[in-house]
C-alpha cells in the first residue's frame, strides 16, 4: 500500500513538474512517436484538414487567368519521409544530395490531390522549393514522375540566393511571381518560413515533425 501511495505522489510530482516545463523525452520513444504519426495516417488526416479548409477559401475567391498558388516542395508536394526514416530520423548532407539525386521520393497523396483539384480550375501552379539549383534537373524529373506536369515554373536557389534566409527569399521570389502578373491566391508549405512576409494569399501549413527551417 506504501508503495502504491509513493507511486502515486511521484506520478502527482511529475504531472506537476511536465506542466511548467517542456516535457523531454527519450529520443528513441520520440523517434517511435514521429513515426506513429507518419505511418497510421494521422499525418494525412492532419494535410486533409488543413487542405480541405482552405479549398472553402479558394471557392469564395473571384479568380482569373493569372490566379496562381505557390506549393513548396519537400515535405509538401513530396515526401522525404522514408529517407529520414532510413538513416535513424537525422540528417546528413552527403546522403541528402544522394537521395535528391535519386528523384524517388513520392507526392504527398493530400497534396497531390489539392494539387488536381487547382488544375482542374485551371488554376496556376509555381514551385519554390530552397534546393539548389544543382538538383534542378532531378527535382523536375521527381515532380513529373509524380504527376505534378503541368506548372508554369519551377524556382530553386541559384548560387546568389544560396544565403538569403528561407522566409527572406521565398518572400522576393513570390513578388517577381506577382510583378510578373500573377495574382497569389495561396501558399501552401510546411515550414511557416514559406508563408511570411508578402503576397503570400491563403496559408496552408502543413504539419512537418521531422525538422524546422527558420
Ligand atoms: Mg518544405
Amino acid at each position: 500500500m506504501k508503495e502504491k501511495t509513493f507511486a502515486l505522489l511521484l506520478i502527482f510530482i511529475l504531472v506537476g513538474c511536465s506542466a511548467e516545463k517542456d516535457i523531454l523525452l527519450n529520443l528513441d520513444t520520440a523517434k517511435k512517436l514521429v513515426q506513429n504519426y507518419y505511418e497510421s495516417g494521422e499525418f494525412d488526416k492532419e494535410c486533409s484538414l488543413q487542405i480541405e479548409s482552405a479549398k472553402k477559401e479558394i471557392q469564395k475567391l473571384k479568380l482569373n487567368e493569372k490566379s496562381l498558388v505557390v506549393f513548396d516542395i519537400d515535405e509538401t508536394a513530396l515526401s522525404n519521409y522514408e529517407h529520414t526514416k532510413e538513416i535513424g530520423f537525422g540528417y546528413v548532407y552527403s546522403l541528402w544530395e544522394e537521395w535528391l539525386e535519386k528523384a524517388d521520393a513520392k507526392a504527398i497523396p493530400e497534396t497531390k490531390k489539392f494539387y488536381d483539384w487547382l488544375i482542374e480550375k485551371n488554376i496556376k501552379v509555381a514551385f519554390i522549393s530552397g534546393r539548389d539549383e544543382e538538383t534542378y534537373s532531378a527535382t523536375l524529373k521527381n515532380l513529373k514522375d509524380q504527376g505534378f506536369t503541368k506548372f508554369d515554373t519551377l524556382i530553386t536557389r541559384t548560387k546568389a540566393t544560396k544565403k538569403i534566409p528561407a522566409a527572406e527569399w521565398k518572400a522576393e521570389e513570390r513578388e517577381k511571381l506577382v510583378k510578373n502578373g500573377y495574382n497569389i491566391i495561396a501558399c501552401i508549405g510546411d515550414q511557416w518560413s514559406d508563408m511570411v512576409g508578402g503576397h503570400t494569399g491563403i496559408k496552408i501549413k502543413l504539419p512537418n515533425y521531422l525538422y524546422i527551417i527558420d
